[in-house]
């Protein structure tokens, strides 16, 4: 088994780094997987002039599964499109056929208090958000801003999907459901839109094939409000590119902290890129503040998923949860007057817990 780690730019470097000790201790307990390392996003552009180089795309195909940092930050905001960071990131996506973003948004008890809303309503959330990520009105053509008959100026999109398209996330879903608590929730806005019937006629058609789970629609603006009436009754959402977009990020404040939410975008062989949600927060890399956990559960992830080493992955997850519960906190989830512990003193922790 082989992962390629792309650490990017700002923080990328130290929380991978962290997860990388994370691997060669499971390694130590008889996990053998290779780490190659490569160049990617604006680290990428000032060594060889390219975002995704053609020899950090080798490394990935050489691979299982990729682990991302971050990539980006102010020096490279003034470069061409085409040279920016994140394109490293889109190629990737693209060139895999990434179409599957899974998002986990978890609220760990001893971190309920970061949330926004009230803890009784947060405490214990576990919930997945499945978010098509190929299609949709951000691909469909024909788009653009055109000048109407009355001389106004109109702008326009196509929202598209194929039922092929639809079948494979929802496919997605329901095995993910599967492994879960068998609970899948479609979202969509079949009562408005033509592309979203179908997407319900679709979905109600795989259930076929998966009896066991428990399948319910639900409107977008309803999912939206119920994300934050009671987001506990659900287990697996999966949705289109436009609505996911939005609801995986207002779930993933429902946590409220950034520095402890993974995700992962995979394709049709499993072949998977695992990231923390966060960017590469500039301002404060290089002091040792950054919290790594969420690039340590995006390992998890890669574990369960492309790996398909379900054990090793709830090892991972459980040295987490160990860990905060003994009450080690980075800056951004620690409470005032909570010791804080730098990067790496929490990458110590996790392994110790391994
Ligand atoms: P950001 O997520 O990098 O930072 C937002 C805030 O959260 C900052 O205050 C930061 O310090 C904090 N934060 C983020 N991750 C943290 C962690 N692991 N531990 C502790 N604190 C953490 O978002 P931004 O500031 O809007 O963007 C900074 C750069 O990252 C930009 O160049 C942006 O384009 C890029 N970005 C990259 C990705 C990606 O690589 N997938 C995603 C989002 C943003």
């Amino acid at each position: 088994m082989k992962i390629a780690v792309l650490a990017g730019d700002g923080i990328g470097p130290e929380i991978t780094a962290q997860a990388v000790r994370v691997v060669q201790a499971l390694g130590r307990h008889g996990l053998q997987v290779e780490v190659e390392s490569a160049l990617v996003g604006g680290a990428a552009c000032d060594a060889l002039g390219d975002p995704l180089p053609p020899q950090t795309l080798a490394v990935c195909e050489s691979a299982q599964a990729v682990l991302f940092g971050a990539v980006g930050g102010p020096r490279y905001d003034t470069l061409p499109r085409a040279m920016r960071p994140e394109q490293g990131l889109l190629r990737l996506r693209k060139h895999f056929d990434l179409f599957a973003n899974l998002r986990p948004a978890i609220v760990y008890p001893e971190l309920a208090h970061a949330s926004t809303l009230r803890s009784d309503v947060v405490a214990g959330l576990d919930l997945l958000i499945l978010r098509e990520l190929t299609g949709d009105i951000y691909f469909g053509q024909p788009r653009g801003i055109r000048r109407n008959e009355q001389g106004e100026r109109e702008g326009f999109d196509t929202m598209r999907y194929t039922e092929s398209e639809i079948g494979r996330i929802a496919r997605w879903g329901f095995e993910a459901a599967r492994k879960r608590q068998k609970r899948l929730c479609s979202v969509d806005k079949a009562n408005v839109l033509e592309t979203t019937q179908l997407w319900r006629d679709v979905v109600t058609e795989v259930r076929q094939d998966y009896r066991d789970v428990e399948l319910s629609h639900m409107y977008v603006d309803n999912a939206a409000m119920q994300l934050v009436r009671n987001p506990k009754q659900f287990d697996v959402i999966v949705t289109g590119n436009m609505f996911g977009d939005i609801l995986s990020d207002e779930a993933s404040m429902l946590t409220g902290s950034i520095g402890m939410l993974p995700s992962a975008s995979l394709n049709a062989k499993r072949f998977g890129l695992y990231e923390p949600i966060h960017g590469s927060a500039p301002d404060i890399a290089g002091t040792g503040a950054a919290n790594p956990l969420a690039t340590i559960l995006s390992l998890a992830m890669l574990l369960r998923y492309s790996l398909e080493q379900p054990q090793a992955a709830e090892r991972v997850e459980k040295a987490v949860r160990t860990v905060l519960r003994k009450g080690l906190r980075t800056a951004d989830i620690a409470r005032e007057g909570e010791q804080r512990v730098s990067c790496s003193e929490m990458g110590d922790a996790v392994v110790a817990a391994l």
